[in-house]
């Protein structure tokens, strides 16, 4: 999800995206992905459906091309034209969703700001959940009644020595996560959210080493690999337009064939393991009398269900007392 942190003290600042008039950029950049030629759901197709909900969370760290803070980090040099880049990725996903006969598309945008995706780009009748923090963080809005979930963009573990920009939640401060005992990814982690509410994950995109770790945890699936990692800052990627017809058709067969999928159920109560980085971080949180502390970096917090797992990790990632308003 976030490669870097903004600190609390920072977020009243105005960013500069949004001084720089986001409108000009996409306007510039309008045609340059070739979306137009990718067929869209037939208008006939839709009506004669019955209802089939999918949802699609879109990270940046995993989209073709990526391999730096100069693309994932609102002023980065090139972060204008790949939060575009991201956004077609996402449209393609929601257009091979609506080919195999989804009626209704929720897409979270669950990179950095939660404000990368744009959002006057995808088809009228997608709904997108926003910024932060929000219960469920990556899977907000997710419920029992959607019948499938995939994940475009998404990156390695903070935990596997390969991978583009690879980390769990926070890169600035987690040093590992594990539920259950098992160090996960943040696809697992979202996968196992998903799967408490009965639905499965169908898709994934992803760098090479993305893709192997989400598959040995969470069992094959329809996938593209967008890029092959060279390094923690390299990668020999498709290109943005290559990238896209692939996940147009993984995401298309992917919702076809979603029955072949199982929700991933995890065993509850949920324990939750996390190492920050820092010292100071693991002693204050293990005050509340919920949280052990496993080790002089570690705690550990054991949840009824996902649900409140994940309402732990959000509280951890986003708490400071200097939060405003
Ligand atoms: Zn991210």
């Amino acid at each position: 999800m976030r490669g870097y942190r903004l600190k609390s003290s920072d977020r009243i600042v105005v960013q500069p995206w949004r001084r720089w008039g986001l409108g000009v950029a996409a306007a510039a950049l309008a045609g340059m992905c070739g979306l137009a030629s990718l067929p869209s759901a037939s208008a006939a197709n839709t009506k004669a459906a019955a209802p089939l909900k999918v949802y699609i969370s879109v990270d940046m760290e995993g989209i073709a091309g990526v391999v730096t803070g100069d693309q994932l980090i609102p002023g980065g040099f090139e972060y204008e034209r790949f939060r575009r880049f991201m956004t077609d990725e996402a449209v393609a996903a929601v257009r091979g969703a609506q080919a195999a006969g989804a009626t209704e598309v929720v897409v979270s945008d669950s990179h950095g700001n939660g404000e990368s995706l744009l959002i006057e780009l995808f088809p009228k009748d997608v709904r997108i959940v926003r910024s932060w923090p929000r219960h469920g963080e990556m899977m907000a809005g997710l419920d029992s009644s959607f019948a499938a979930a995939l994940f475009v963009g998404y990156h390695a573990s903070t935990t596997n020595p390969k991978g583009v920009r690879a980390h769990t939640i926070s890169s600035a401060h987690f040093t590992r996560v594990g539920l259950n005992g098992t160090a996960i990814t943040e696809a697992e982690l979202n996968a196992a959210y998903a799967g408490a509410l009965g639905v499965p994950v169908v898709f994934a995109s992803g760098d090479d080493a993305a893709i192997t770790e989400i598959t040995a945890r969470l069992g094959n699936m329809e996938s593209v690999v967008t890029k092959k990692t060279l390094g923690f800052h390299s990668a020999e990627t498709l290109t943005p337009a290559a990238a896209v017809e692939k996940i147009y058709q993984g995401a298309l067969s992917a919702v076809a064939h979603r029955d072949q999928r199982k929700p991933y159920v995890v065993s509850t109560p949920v324990t939750l393991d996390i190492s920050f980085k820092s010292y100071t971080a693991a002693e204050i949180v293990s005050y509340l009398r919920s949280v052990e502390r496993t080790d002089a970096h570690s705690i550990r917090f054991v949840g009824r269900d996902m649900a409140e797992v994940m309402d732990f990790i959000v509280f951890l990632d986003y708490y400071s007392p200097e939060m405003a308003p």
